[in-house]
Formats: structure tokens, sequence, C-alpha cells
């Protein structure tokens, strides 16, 4: 079978276009090398929806950014991901910063987007425990936070289930063009296409190379993270960013859709595109910089640390077009942030230069852009709770005692397509809380390999070589 179009890599940009293709009545792939969605910086980001002041005007970061913020709320309620317009603060703290919030005013006025600044005291009328020392804000109030990887699995679901299909355990590692159909190596699997569209993150440049497309460097820059837990009494509601210096934006503090507290991320410049490490020095950095917007953070309530990977762009914007060397190639590379924002009008934008390259816009009539998320148990009235439980006794099995999740939702996640520990995680939240899988992930594995009928040994962590467990303790002996 020939697609009509494939595209390459299933982030949160790949996932949201291949739910714009869904809508259209032509064949389309999803092609991604790990073994789940969301495996790359659309797994491990901050996940703000950022209001779209920052960016350069006239650029596509500015565009699909003050876009994508827009269209934020009605493609979340559409696929059922948590999404809050909390708002944001860019704090100041001194005559220098200053400066800094009016060029952002100045450029928010630009791109469009209302901003306002306030002095400290309205800013900590807004946020309470903020810093005294805080002596002007700049506050916008359309930005948001939403969950990214939720958002990136419930995009992929939907398409899916509008007939795009998905090959996971699929890296691209060739592509040849022969009489206008595009082989591309993936995996175990040769798939054949039509249209090409580069969505593979850090690795766009050499799909972009493979294809004969144009040639760029995408290096990567990492971001170190803490999350502290949901019931730290130091909170804001809003996203706090400090004003930009020559370093950059700096380290901000958010609330999730989960009730956590968000603090991160560094920015450092590295060479190895796997490097997910975090460091002592990268964490202090960022405890000592949110520690000075609101002293009472308390280290002890930290729960986890991450890093994620930015894919950086040679030209400090999206590198979003169709090739001019290689026909029928779409590159949508250098997806650094705002891209998470920005995804729902990408998605939009690429479907429409497909069209204009000679894609079909006919509709299939039976395409949706609903999908249903799983149904959380922890938030259930009492009464849907006893509901729950007499439709399924699965619901009455609490496998996740920090966050409430009951083994009917693990079943269900593993129903959508959760192979692993973190997928799992990833999708009804077992293994997210206090302990972070330390009392439950033994339960979840057990659950994995019933419900995949493999051993409990073959169970992984998070895709090939995460192995949990490697032998019995006393045959090791
Ligand atoms: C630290 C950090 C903080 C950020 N914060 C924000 C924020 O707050 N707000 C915001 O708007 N944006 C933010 N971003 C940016 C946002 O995360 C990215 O713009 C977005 O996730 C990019 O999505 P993507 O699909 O292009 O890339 P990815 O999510 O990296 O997806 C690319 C996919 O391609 C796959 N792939 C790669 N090579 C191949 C191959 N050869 N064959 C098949 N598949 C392949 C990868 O496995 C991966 O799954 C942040 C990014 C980072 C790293």
């Amino acid at each position: 079978m020939i697609y009509d179009a494939a595209i390459i890599g299933a982030g949160v940009i790949g996932s949201m276009i291949a739910r714009e293709l869904s809508m259209l009545d032509i064949r389309v792939c999803l092609i991604e090398a790990k073994d789940d969605v969301a495996s790359g910086a659309s797994r491990a980001n901050s996940g703000i929806v950022h209001a779209g002041y920052d960016a350069k005007p006239g650029s596509f970061k500015a565009k699909f950014n003050v876009l994508g913020c827009a269209m934020m709320k009605q493609t979340t309620d559409e696929l059922g991901v948590p999404f809050e317009n909390c708002g944001s603060l860019v704090v100041a703290f001194n005559k220098q910063d200053e400066l800094a919030l009016a060029e952002l005013k100045r450029r928010g006025d630009a791109n469009g987007v209302p901003t306002q600044i306030l002095t400290g005291a309205q800013a900590r009328e807004i946020d309470p425990m903020l810093s005294e020392k805080i002596t002007s804000a700049l506050y916008a109030k359309s930005a948001g936070i939403v969950c990214p990887f939720s958002l990136t699995i419930a995009a992929s679901e939907n398409a899916i289930a509008n007939g795009v299909k998905l090959y996971l355990n699929s890296e691209v590692t060739d592509i040849a063009r022969k009489d206008g159909v595009y082989e591309i190596a993936a995996g175990e699997r040769d798939i054949s296409a039509r249209i090409i569209v580069n969505a593979a993150g850090l690795y766009s440049d050499e799909i972009s190379k493979m294809a004969g497309a144009e040639q760029f460097i995408i290096k990567p820059r990492k971001g170190e993270y803490i999350v502290f837990d949901k019931e730290m009494k130091a909170r804001t509601n809003n996203v706090i960013f400090r004003a930009p210096t020559k370093l950059g934006k700096g380290v901000l503090l958010a609330p999730t859709v989960y009730r956590n507290m968000l603090a991160g991320p560094t920015a450092q410049n590295i060479e190895d595109k796997q490097d997910k490490a975090t460091s002592p020095d990268g964490l202090k950095k960022v405890l000592n910089s949110v520690i000075e917007y609101v002293p009472s953070i308390e280290r002890g309530k930290a729960i986890t640390v991450f890093a994620g990977l930015r894919a950086k762009s040679p030209t400090h914007d999206f590198i979003i077009g169709a090739s001019q060397s290689a026909d029928n190639f779409v590159n949508v590379a250098g997806i650094e942030s705002p891209g998470l924002s920005s995804a729902p009008a990408i998605a939009q934008h690429v479907k429409d230069l497909l069209v204009s390259l000679g894609l079909s816009d006919k509709k299939d009539p039976s395409a949706t852009r609903k999908r249903e998320p799983i149904e959380v148990f922890a938030n259930a009235t009492l009464e849907r709770k006893k509901q729950m439980i007499a439709s399924d006794k699965n619901y009455a099995n609490i496998v996740c005692r920090c966050e409430y999740v009951t083994e009917a939702e693990i079943i269900e996640s593993i129903r959508r397509g959760a192979r692993t520990v973190d997928g799992v995680k990833f999708r009804a939240a077992a293994g997210t809380g206090r302990c972070h899988g330390g009392f439950c992930m033994p339960r979840v594995m057990d659950i994995l390999a019933r419900e995949l009928s493999k051993d409990y040994s073959e169970i992984q962590k998070s895709g090939k070589g995460s192995r949990v467990l490697t032998g019995k303790t006393k045959e090791a002996l």
C-alpha cells in the first residue's frame, strides 16, 4: 500500500499533524522510532502555553504561538486533556529587569498579545507568595498550562481512531524516491508514501539530509527540572518567569495541571542527543532561582527531577516549509519552545501546505475531533465511584496509593497502547505521586505482564534496554 502522507516522529507536532490529516479522506501513517508516542521533547518540558509576547515579531514562532495559544482551549476540550488558563507573570527585581519587561511588552503589542505592567504590590495581590523584592511584573492573562504528554497521546489516539496507522519501534534509517513515491526504511519495515512530513525533533536534520532536502544542523540544549509535591504550601497560581537577561529566559516556577509545582529549566548546550542526565549543579541552579521568586519554597518537598532536550534551530525560528530540493517533502523542524503552545496552529498550517502540494482535501465524513479521556476514579464523586465499582470490580483495587489510581484505569491505559511502566504512568498517572512508583511499580508490572501475556522479566521501564529485572538474586549468587 502507498500512503498519501507519512509523518516521521510522533511527538506533539507529528501527532497533532496526524490528527489534522485524519480529518481527510486519505491514507496517513505516523512513524516513530521509540516504543511509544511522546518519547522526545514532548515528554519532558515545562508544559506552558505561552501567551506569545516573547517571540520576535514577524517570526514563525510569533505567528504560531499566538494562534496556538488561542486554539488550545478548544483543542484540549476536544481531546479531553487537562489545560488551565492560569496566566503568567514575568517578574523584575531591579531597573535593568524592568527595561526587559518594557521590551517584552513592546513585542507583545507587536504580536497582538495583551499584557499589562504591574507594580510589585499588584503582582503580590495576584500571587501572594511572591518575594517582597519583586519591583514590577509583566502580566499576560492568556498564558496557561497543559499536560504536554497527554496532549501528544490524545492527539495520536484521536488520529488512530480516525484511521491513521501508527508504526512504533520504527526508526527511519533510509529514504529513497522512485517514480514519485518515497520508500522509507523504518525499523524492520519498508513504508511507501507520496509525501513525507519530517517532524523528527532533534533528528529532523538527519531525516532532511536522508531525503536529499535542505541541510541544517539541530543541536540539543538541555533543560533540568525539579517537581515538587502537591502538598507543598509554597505555591503560585500563575506561571512565574524571571525577566530575561543576556543569558536567556531563566528558570520558571509554575503549577502543573496535576497541582504539583514545577521548577526549571536550565539551558545547557550539549552535543549528545541522548544525554538526559540531571546534575547537582543544574538542580542547584533551578532551586536557587525559584527561591528568589518564592522564598518559602520547601526543598524537602521535591519528589523527582528530570531533564528534557530542546531541538535548537540554527535560524532561531521554526523551520517549516516544503523543501526546494526534494519534491513533496515538508520540514517541520527545529521546533523548540514555544512549540508545544504552537502545535495546534502548526498542524493546521501543515495540513494547508500539504493540500497546496496536491494532497486531497476531501473530508472523511466519519472522522471525529473528539477523543474520550480515561475516566479518573480519584476525581469522581462518591456516587460515581460506586457506579464505577459496580460496573467493573477493578475500580475497587487501588494500585497507586499516592494518586489513587485503580487497576481498571491501568488496564484501560494498556488497552489504549501502554506497553511499559512509563506508558502506564503517562496515561493513567500511576507512579507520578510522592513515592514515584516505589510502591506501585511491581504491581503495575504485574498487570502489564498479565494483560500483555508476557513474562514479568520482559516488562520494561521505558523502551528498549530499560529492563527493570535482570534475573533472580539467588540465581545471580
Ligand atoms: C526543556 C524544554 C522546555 C520546553 N518548554 C516548553 C513550554 O513550556 N512551552 C512550549 O510551548 N514549548 C516548550 N518546549 C518546546 C516543546 O517541548 C517542543 O517544541 C515540542 O515538544 C516539539 O515537539 P516535536 O514533535 O517537534 O519533537 P519531539 O517531541 O522531540 O518528537 C520527535 C519524535 O521524533 C522521533 N524520531 C526521531 N528520529 C526519528 C527517526 N529517525 N525515525 C522515526 N522517529 C524518529 C523521536 O523519537 C520523537 O518521538 C520545551 C522544550 C524543552 C526541551
